[in-house]
């Protein structure tokens, strides 16, 4: 049974293909990593299943419903969500406050007051940076953390929503090797505690061999192999891409 289901998907920016007709599914509880060289299609993808970017052609089911044509918001409703970089206005709220504006953005009445409701859903945002090993630095400002740690409090931000399908467009960009596998290893315990699934970008080949359950890999736009990290890395095809061989 999967999740999402996209089907010949599309999408050209002038005369440049940027995807061009690519399918697969993603199972619930399942860490899908889409791999590529860049200008590959990759966030491509991820905008039209986001509904940042509206596809050409082709479909993109989440249980059934069709989300090609739906605002961002209601994606996200409907349960797509995505790790997205602490804005710049928030460096200034510490950890705990920033997961809190997540949960109350969300809440429109509540929005409309959020500057008197400063112990909005405390509680509820101590207990997802709990998920995420961030209780212990909850009150300081966001600007003081280590690289590694505001990417933990990015991920608790996401699971503000409960997603069914959580989109990671390079999530361990910039990172040093041990704060990347950190970060995997709790994304993996985040998807095996809830019946997550997960659809991240990587440029790292280790990161992707030890983390992901199954990849598929873009070149110029089309899906030029799919399946388990094994099976995969002895593709001619992969090799060729990566390696020019
Ligand atoms: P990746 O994330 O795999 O590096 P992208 O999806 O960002 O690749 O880009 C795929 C192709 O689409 C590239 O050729 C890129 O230049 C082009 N492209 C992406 N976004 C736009 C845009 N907004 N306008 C024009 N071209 C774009
Ligand atoms: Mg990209």
């Amino acid at each position: 049974m999967s999740l999402l289901t996209v089907k010949d998907l599309g999408k050209s920016f002038g005369g440049v293909k940027a995807v061009d007709g690519i399918s697969f599914e993603l199972a619930a509880g399942e860490l899908l990593a889409l791999i590529g060289p860049n200008g590959a299609g990759k966030s491509t993808t991820f905008n039209m299943v986001n509904g940042q970017l509206k596809a050409d052609r082709g479909s993109i089911s989440l249980d059934g419903q069709e989300l090609i044509g739906q605002k961002p918001r209601s994606i996200w409703r409907l349960g797509v969500g995505r790790t997205f970089q602490i804005a710049e206005t928030f460096q200034s709220l510490s950890v705990v406050e920033n997961v809190q504006m997540a949960l109350l953005s969300h809440d429109q009445k509540i929005y409309a007051m959020w500057r008197r409701a400063a112990d909005y859903r405390r509680q509820d945002a101590l207990a997802l940076l709990d998920q995420v090993g961030m209780l212990a630095q909850a009150d300081r400002p966001c600007s003081e953390l280590a690289y590694g740690d505001v990417k933990r409090v990015e991920l608790s931000i996401a699971m503000a929503n409960s997603p069914k399908l959580l989109l990671m467009d390079e999530p361990t960009a910039g990172m040093a090797p041990r704060e990347r596998n950190a970060l995997m290893a709790l994304t993996k315990k985040l998807v095996t505690e809830r019946g997550m699934a997960v659809l991240f970008t990587e440029h790292s080949m280790d990161v992707v061999f030890a983390y992901a359950d199954r990849m598929i890999v873009l070149a110029r736009g089309r899906l030029i192999a799919a399946g388990k990290p094994l099976e995969i890395r002895d593709h001619p095809k992969v090799q060729e891409v990566y390696f020019g061989s």
